[in-house]
C-alpha cells in the first residue's frame, strides 16, 4: 500500500469496498467467495467536502441527486442520470450553467458534497405542528438522564460527579430531563424549582404509553385538568410537558445539582442473599414515553446509567435470588436462560417506539457483574446509541468516555440526530441489507434483494443517532437476470449513491451526498483487475461482522468452520499453485495478509465468545459494527509496536517471539492498550535508573510508549482501558492472549533465554498456514 493510502484509506468519500472491481454476473460474483460489500463512514468530516447553501437537484425518475458522473448537455441545459439514464432539464435558476461555469456538485473532485437545508423541508421533524415556533426554528438537542440508584454509596458518588460535570458542559440551549430508578421509577419535575416534585411509577409491571402520559399529566385527561393554566396549546399538544420536565440546561443547572446533592441510593430493603430490585425496563419505558409526548421527531437521547442487572418488571435478566447466576454463553447455547428471550423482546418493542419517535438510547453500564447489555443491545444499536461498558463508575473507561460525550471542540464526538440513509445503485445491483447501527425503514424499491442480511428489505434506513465515526456495512448482490448485464451493451462503470440526511450538532439540517463509481470486470476472461481491486482489510472486517451476525441469529452456526471454509475457497480460487503440491502455494500481495486476519479473527473475542460474558460480547460486537475499517481491523488483529535502545519504535510481529527482556511492547487491541515491559527494563525501572542524569536515554525509552498510548487513547471512544505491566506479571495476560503462540509449553525447550511461552493448545499461525496450503491445493 502506498503511504498516502495508509494515512487515509477511506479518502474523501469515507467508502471502502471488499472488491473495487465487480464481476458482471451473479454467478461470477459467487465465485469471488468474499461478498460484495461497501462500508461507509456516513458523516465523517473532511476538509475537501464543500457545503452548498441550496437544495439538491434530483432525477425525476429515480430521484438520485445530480453528481459529477451525470452527463451534461450545456447547450440543451440537460443532465443525464447515471443510474437510470433519464434526461433531466435543469431548472431555470441553473440557466447560467456552461462548461466554464458549473455548480459545485458537478466538480469532478466533489464526489461527496453536503447541502445545508432549510429547516422547513425536513420531512422528519420540523414543520411538526406539535412543536412551538421557537423550537421549530432552533432545534435544541434533548438529553434525558436515567440514573440507576441501586448501587453502593461510593459508586453513587462517582456517577453523581460525572453527571455534575456533564451538566456543566451541556450547551445552554440543550433541554434536560431527569429520571431516577431503583425499585420504582421517579420522574423529576425540573420546572418546579421551589421544592422537588417527583412522579413515581411502580417498577414491577409493564406500563403502557397511555398510562405513563396519564400519570405525568400529559395524557388527554391530564390536559383537561391542567387546561386552566396552560398558556399555549397548539394542535392539541401539551406544551407544558416540555416546560415541566425538559428545561434548558442554563435554567435548570442549579435545580439539577441540588437534586443530585439530595439524591440517595435506593432505600428499598434488600433481604440477605438477594439482588436489589432494579426496574431498568420500566424506567426506560417511562423516559421514552416522556420524550414521545414532549419532543417527538426532534433530536433527543436517553442517557441510561446502569449499575446492575434488571430484576424487577419487564426487561428483567435474572431473578432476585443471588444464588441464581446471570446467564452465560453456555446458558444461552443450551437455551437455559429463562429471562433472555422475553427481555430481548421487550427491548425490541422499546427500540421500535424510540425509532418511530426519532430518539436515541445511550447505555453506560458500569458494574462488576453483567447488567443486561446483551438484552438491551437491540435498542441501543437500532437507535444508533452509544455504549460504554466499564467495571465501575470510578474507572477511567467510564469517566473519560462520559465526559467526551458532552465535550465540545476538537474532542467532540459530533453527535447528530435524526439521520436517514438512502441508497441508489445501478440497476444490476441489489441491496441485501446493512450491518451496523440503524433500522430498516422497509422502503421498497427495485434494488431490494430477495435475500436479507441484517437490516434489509429496504432502500432507506433510520439512524436516530449518528456521529462522525458511525460506519455502516452495506451488503450487495447482483441481479440474477444476466441479460441486463451483458458486456458491450452497458456502461463499463457502475454507480452507488449514498444520501444521508441528518440534524447536525448545531441544529443545521444537512443532506450529504456521496456518489462513487467502480468498474465492472469480465472475471470469466481475466481475474487480474478483480484481484488488484481486493481490499483485504475491509474483507476481513466484513467477514467478522457477517460471522458475528450469523452467530447471533442462526442457532448451531459454527463460525470457525464457516470462516475456514471461506478462507480455503479464497485460497483455492486466488492462490497460485500446482494441484496437490502445498509447497508450490503462493498468494498475490492483494490477498497475502488475508489468511493472517482470518487466523486472528478465529482466535478473537468475536468468535471465541466463551471466554467472555454475553454482555461483553454484545459490547464488542456493537463497536465492531459501528467503527471504521482501520479501527475494526485493530479489534480483530491488534497492532504491536516494539521500543528498544538503538532503534526507532517499529511494528513487531503479533507473536510471542516479539517479547524480549530489553524491549517495551505497546499493544493496541482497541478495547485495551497494553504497555508491556521486558524483564530487564522492569528491573532497571524498579532501580530508578530513569531518574539518574546519565540514564536519560532510558528515561526516554520508558516515556515513548506512554506518549504513544496517550495519542491512541485521546482519539478513541469509548476510551480504552490502559494496562501497564511487566513480563511475568499477572497483568501480562492482556498481551499474551493476543499473541500468536509460536512458542508453547509443547516446544518450550527450543526457546532462547529471556523469551516467553504461552500456555495454550491453540494452533500457531505457522501450523494454521500449513493446513491451509494443504487444503487449498487439493484437487
Ligand atoms: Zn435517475
Amino acid at each position: 500500500m502506498s503511504e498516502l493510502a495508509n494515512t487515509d484509506p477511506e479518502g474523501v468519500d469515507g467508502v471502502r469496498m471488499t472488491w473495487n472491481a465487480w464481476p458482471r454476473t451473479k454467478v461470477e460474483a459467487s465465485k469471488c467467495v468474499i461478498p460484495l460489500a461497501a462500508t461507509i463512514s456516513l458523516i465523517r468530516p473532511h476538509p475537501d467536502i464543500p457545503r452548498l447553501p441550496y437544495a439538491p437537484l434530483r432525477c425525476k425518475t429515480c430521484s438520485s441527486v445530480l453528481n459529477p458522473f451525470s452527463r451534461v448537455d450545456f447547450t440543451a441545459k440537460i443532465w443525464i442520470c447515471p443510474f437510470c439514464y433519464q434526461r433531466n432539464h435543469f431548472p431555470p435558476h441553473y440557466n447560467a450553467i456552461s462548461e466554464t461555469n458549473v455548480p459545485g456538485e458537478l466538480y469532478p473532485q466533489y464526489t461527496t458534497v453536503e447541502y445545508a437545508l432549510p429547516l422547513s423541508t425536513n420531512p422528519n421533524s420540523f414543520g411538526n405542528p406539535n412543536l412551538d415556533p421557537a423550537h421549530q426554528l432552533q432545534p435544541s438537542p434533548v438529553f434525558v438522564f436515567v440514573l440507576d440508584t441501586c448501587m453502593i454509596e461510593e459508586e453513587m458518588e462517582y456517577v453523581k460527579s460525572a453527571l455534575r460535570q456533564a451538566i456543566g458542559l451541556l450547551p445552554d440551549n440543550a433541554l434536560v430531563g431527569f429520571v431516577s430508578f431503583g425499585t420504582q421509577v421517579q420522574v423529576h419535575e425540573l420546572g418546579f424549582s421551589d421544592m422537588s416534585k417527583v412522579y413515581v411509577f411502580r417498577g414491577s409491571k409493564e406500563i403502557t404509553k397511555e398510562q405513563i402520559l396519564e400519570q405525568l399529566g400529559l395524557g388527554a385527561s391530564g390536559r383537561r385538568q391542567a387546561g386552566g393554566f396552560q398558556k399555549v396549546v397548539q394542535g392539541g399538544f401539551p406544551l407544558s410537558g416540555v416546560a415541566r420536565f425538559l428545561l434548558p440546561a442554563s435554567d435548570c443547572e442549579y435545580t439539577l445539582n441540588s437534586l443530585l446533592d439530595e439524591l440517595q441510593t435506593d432505600q428499598w430493603p434488600v433481604p440477605p442473599g438477594s439482588r436489589s430490585a432494579r426496574c431498568t425496563g420500566v424506567a426506560l419505558s417511562v423516559a421514552a414515553g416522556l420524550l414521545g409526548a414532549c419532543v417527538p421527531g426532534t433530536g433527543a437521547r436517553i442517557i441510561a446509567l446502569v449499575g446492575g442487572p434488571c430484576t424487577e418488571g419487564p426487561g428483567s435478566i435474572v431473578s432476585k435470588d443471588l444464588s441464581d447466576p446471570v446467564r452465560s454463553h453456555k446458558d444461552l447455547d443450551k437455551d437455559a436462560a429463562p429471562y433472555f428471550k422475553k427481555a430481548v423482546k421487550f427491548y425490541e418493542g422499546l427500540s421500535k417506539q424510540l425509532v418511530s419517535q426519532g430518539h436515541v438510547l445511550d447505555l453506560f453500564a458500569s458494574a462488576l457483574d453483567q447488567v443486561g447489555v446483551a438484552e438491551m443491545k437491540v435498542a441501543v444499536e437500532r437507535t444508533g446509541g452509544l455504549v460504554v461498558l466499564a467495571e465501575s463508575f470510578g474507572h477511567s473507561v467510564f469517566k473519560d468516555s462520559f465526559k467526551r460525550v458532552f465535550e465540545d471542540g476538537e474532542q467532540s464526538l459530533g453527535l447528530c440526530f435524526n439521520g436517514t440513509l438512502e441508497i441508489n445503485c445501478s440497476k444490476e445491483i441489489k441491496i441485501q441489507g446493512i450491518i451496523g447501527p440503524c433500522t430498516s425503514l422497509e422502503k421498497k424499491g427495485p434494488s431490494v434483494a430477495d435475500t436479507v442480511i441484517g437490516e434489509g428489505n429496504t432502500i432507506a434506513w433510520k439512524m436516530c443517532g449518528l456521529d462522525k465515526s458511525t460506519c455502516l456495512t452495506v451488503m450487495f448482490d447482483l441481479s440474477s437476470n444476466d441479460r441486463t448485464n451483458t458486456p458491450g451493451t452497458v456502461n463499463p462503470q457502475f454507480y452507488l449513491q449514498f444520501l444521508t440526511s441528518y440534524q447536525g450538532p448545531d441544529g443545521q439540517l444537512v443532506l450529504r451526498v456521496t456518489t462513487i463509481t467502480r468498474r465492472w470486470v469480465d472475471s470469466s476472461v481475466s481475474s487480474e483487475e478483480l484481484v488488484q481491486g481486493f481490499d483485504q482489510e475491509t474483507a476481513a472486517v466484513v467477514m467478522a461482522r457477517y460471522a458475528s451476525l450469523k452467530m447471533e441469529t442462526e442457532e448451531t452456526f459454527d463460525a470457525t468452520r464457516w470462516l475456514d471454509r471461506y478462507l480455503i475457497r479464497v485460497c483455492s480460487k486466488f492462490g497460485d499453485y500446482r494441484k496437490d503440491d502445498p509447497s508450490s502455494f503462493t498468494l498475490n500481495p492483494s490477498f497475502s495478509l488475508f489468511p493472517q486476519f482470518m487466523f486472528n479473527l478465529r482466535r478473537s473475542q468475536f468468535v471465541q465468545v466463551f471466554n467472555n460474558s454475553p454482555d461483553e460480547t454484545a459490547y464488542f460486537r456493537m463497536l465492531l459494527n459501528r467503527e471504521n475499517i482501520s479501527n475494526a481491523a485493530v479489534m480483530i488483529q491488534p497492532s504491536l509496536i516494539s521500543y528498544s535502545f538503538n532503534s526507532l519504535p517499529a511494528p513487531a510481529l503479533l507473536d510471542v517471539s516479539s517479547i524480549a527482556a530489553d524491549r517495551i511492547l505497546l499493544l493496541d487491541s482497541y478495547f485495551s492498550v497494553v504497555i508491556f515491559h521486558g524483564m530487564t527494563i522492569a528491573q532497571w525501572r524498579n532501580l530508578g535508573y530513569q531518574n539518574q542524569p546519565e540514564h536519560q536515554a532510558f528515561a526516554q525509552l520508558l516515556q515513548a510508549p506512554r506518549d504513544d498510548a496517550q495519542i491512541i487513547i485521546r482519539d478513541r471512544f469509548p476510551v480504552p482501558r490502559l494496562v501497564v505491566c511487566d513480563q511475568h506479571g499477572s497483568q501480562a495476560r492482556f498481551l499474551l492472549a493476543k499473541l500468536n503462540p509460536s512458542a508453547t509449553y509443547n516446544n518450550a525447550h527450543e526457546m532462547a533465554a529471556g523469551s516467553d511461552v504461552i500456555f495454550t493448545d491453540d494452533v500457531s499461525l505457522q501450523v494454521f498456514f500449513e493446513h491451509l496450503q494443504k487444503l487449498a491445493v487439493q484437487s
